[in-house]
């Protein structure tokens, strides 16, 4: 029983620290040019840059993630809680590296002010229009997913997703990459090869299938998809770019630093591109492959590993 909760806590610390490591290395360089950074290329966890933060500040991504992670960790799913953890971070500067809420995106922010100000029903705030179908749920989703993985629960899962992402989007689309994501995330954390990525994909398109959102995402479906040559991959704060992008750095790279590196590199919304991509280079390669060196630099790793610790406890107990 022991090495069966060790070997779960080593996933769960694969998947978020992955995730966070991701997520600093691409701060600094946000909203960077692919072109400037074909010239100059992020190699490490550099510090300053975009937002003036030391090296290893993780941001929004990592930060709404430990919102959730800290609620999930009482071992079931509280919206309201997590809904007043996103208040706490983003009003009183909690779940941050440095006490500073230094990045939000536009819908995140708007569910957030929804709920302060109207008190709506939490799975209500989330933007339902074309222009909220940013990857601001898709980024801070994985606790979700590592709940319905480990945790206990009736119904079917991938509500549990869609609601999670309705907090701050509930656009399908929105829903629909999280669920796809989702999916690819708890195949690989069954069986951490690249195979599983396609068993993941295979099994995404037939839980949607009828879906008119899936269409959105047919890319991904398609079996040259890993040889599209990198200028046809966008890396906007779209979400279907975002999954796009995450996906085919997974895809097209052998290890986890390789991954990581070449999503901060593709530009544009680096952190989080590079933070989803994280998410699943973290569980395919496990935290041995992280560098040390990155993960030494990583801002409060030691509060992270706890809230892994405490959500780990909470869902194997
Ligand atoms: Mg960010």
């Amino acid at each position: 029983m022991t090495m069966m909760i060790d070997s779960i806590l080593y996933k769960i610390r694969s998947v978020i620290l992955g995730h966070a490591v991701a997520d600093a290395l691409g701060v600094p360089v946000e909203f960077s040019s692919r072109a400037e950074l074909d010239t100059a290329p992020v190699t490490k966890m550099e510090g300053f840059g975009t937002y003036n933060m030391p090296a290893g500040s993780w941001s929004d991504d990592t930060s709404m993630t430990l919102c959730a992670l800290d609620s999930i960790g009482k071992g079931y799913i509280d919206h309201v809680e997590i809904m007043e953890n996103f208040c706490r971070w983003f009003y009183t500067n909690e779940y941050t590296p440095t006490g500073k809420c230094f990045d939000i995106g536009g819908a995140c922010m708007q569910a957030i002010e929804k709920y302060k100000a109207f008190g709506l029903p939490p799975h209500m705030c989330g933007g339902e229009g074309e222009h909220s179908c940013g990857n601001g749920s898709l980024m801070r989703i994985l606790p979700f997913a590592l709940f319905c993985e480990y945790g206990e629960y009736s119904g079917n899962w991938l509500d549990i997703i869609h609601l999670g992402s309705s907090l701050t989007h509930r656009h399908e689309r929105c829903k629909v990459g999280c669920g796809i994501y989702s999916i690819i995330i708890r195949k690989l954390l069954c069986r951490p090869d690249q195979d599983s990525v396609y068993a993941g994909l295979k099994r995404a398109s037939s839980v949607y299938e009828g879906n008119s959102e899936l269409d959105k995402y047919k890319r991904i479906f398609e079996p040259s998809f890993a040889d599209l040559p990198v200028d046809e991959i966008k890396s906007s704060g779209y979400v279907v770019d975002t999954l796009e992008a995450a996906l085919w750095c997974l895809l097209t790279a052998d290890s986890y630093k390789e991954c990581v590196l070449k999503a901060v590199n593709l530009g544009e919304d680096t952190d989080t591109v590079a933070a989803v991509a994280g998410g699943l280079a973290g569980a395919l390669y496990g935290l041995d492959a992280i560098p040390t060196e990155w993960l030494d630099t990583l801002i409060k790793r030691e509060y992270i590993e706890e809230l892994c610790e405490k959500f780990c406890a909470a869902l194997c107990n």
